[in-house]
């Protein structure tokens, strides 16, 4: 992409929280900041800077960091809410639509930002629903230099523009925090059982892993560029949550991405840990690959997602669009069937179904 200007304008004024949801703005308490109102207030240390906001204990403070000017001289923003609990604790964060086009994470958030509470939380949670702001309003994956957020970290403050976006996510939110939790969908057409991709080696990435009991976790190989590589290499606990695909809700997926969080807190002390009894453990993978398309045609899949399956069973077929003539898809190895592709027009060599190896037998369909 060609460059703009060496230095991009001063960001514009800052503007009065921007929330018209009545209980955030009755919990916003600025005027208290450098003297809480509580009993064992946070160290100096603890208090939480966003942009030029400070969040003082006990609230929630909505904020828009400013990305880049548009094209009609207005701003696009980055929208945060942090929410810093009246007692100490880890900080988290909540991201999701890194991938512009990836929704589901976005409700996620919604609904777990609907359950906190500041004045019972400890320590602090960030969360931003949307990340990539350029492709949300576009509906797609990328931005518009057609580059992809989830290639760019850690980023540049002189950059491209995704290269300076994922350089602001880093510097506002990652640096701020110890733990983190970054909510995607499968992409293109695809479709994934809820699964945690992570760093499984590392003990305490491991136990929030398993305190989230998605249905499914594994580590899946870490991508250049990614959050995830970026956050590990500044010691951050991050887990990637994948459910569901692009521009859809999946509400299997999304409530197991809440009561997935909800846990996560819970097992860092930040929030009560929930009723009823502890979920079923996750379904550990070995590893995991892509079934492949042998020949190009008319997909039809049988596999459902969770479904444990045998090695060279058959999962589906390929057709032309008439005729009789079929090509078997079948499984490389024993596992479970964790993502497939919804769209049935299909090249030689496109990905049809994403299939997990157990690090011990499946026993029983996966949970969704
Ligand atoms: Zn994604």
């Amino acid at each position: 992409m060609t460059e703009g200007p060496a230095e991009p304008p001063a960001p514009p004024p800052e503007q009065p929280p921007a929330t018209d949801d009545p209980q955030l703005a009755a919990s916003q308490q600025p005027g208290e900041i450098g003297e809480p109102q509580l009993a064992t207030p946070p160290a100096p240390t603890d208090l939480l800077r966003i942009g030029d906001k400070m969040v003082p204990p006990g609230s929630a403070v909505r904020i828009d960091l400013p990305v880049a000017r548009l094209f009609t001289g207005g701003w696009l923003s980055l929208p945060v809410t942090a929410l810093q609990g009246a007692r100490p604790g880890p900080r988290l964060w909540l991201d999701a639509a890194i991938h512009g086009d990836e929704l589901n994470g976005m409700e996620i958030i919604r609904r777990v930002l609907a359950v906190l509470d500041p004045a019972r939380l400890a320590g602090a949670v960030i969360a931003v629903p949307v990340v990539n702001v350029f492709g949300f309003v576009q509906q797609t994956r990328y931005l518009p230099d057609r580059r992809d957020l989830n290639r760019s970290f850690p980023g540049s403050a002189r950059g491209s523009m995704a290269a300076r976006l994922a350089r602001l996510f880093i510097e506002q939110i990652v640096a701020k925090c110890g733990y983190g939790i970054d909510l995607h969908t499968g992409s293109q057409h695809r479709t994934n059982l809820p699964q945690i991709r992570a760093h499984l080696a590392d003990p305490e990435t491991r136990r929030i892993a398993e305190a989230f009991a998605a249905p499914m976790m594994y580590t899946a190989a870490e991508i250049p560029g990614s959050l995830r590589a970026a956050a590990r290499r500044r010691g951050v606990h991050l887990l990637v949550y994948e459910a569901g695909e692009p521009l859809r809700f999946d509400e299997a997926g999304i409530r197991a991405g809440v009561d997935g969080v909800l846990r996560v807190l819970a097992a860092l002390g930040m929030w009560e840990a929930p009723e009823g009894p502890p979920p079923p453990r996750s379904f550990e993978a070995e590893e995991a690959a892509w079934v492949r398309a042998r020949r190009s045609g008319i997909f039809h899949h049988s596999a459902k997602l969770g479904e444990p399956v045998k090695r060279h069973q058959q999962l589906g077929y390929i057709t032309p669009p008439w005729g009789n003539e079929t090509t078997p898809v079948k499984a490389p190895f024993e596992g479970i069937v964790i993502g497939f592709t919804s769209n049935p027009l299909v090249y030689r060599g496109d990905a049809l179904l994403h299939v997990a190896r157990a690090a011990r037998a499946p026993s029983r369909p996966a949970r969704v």
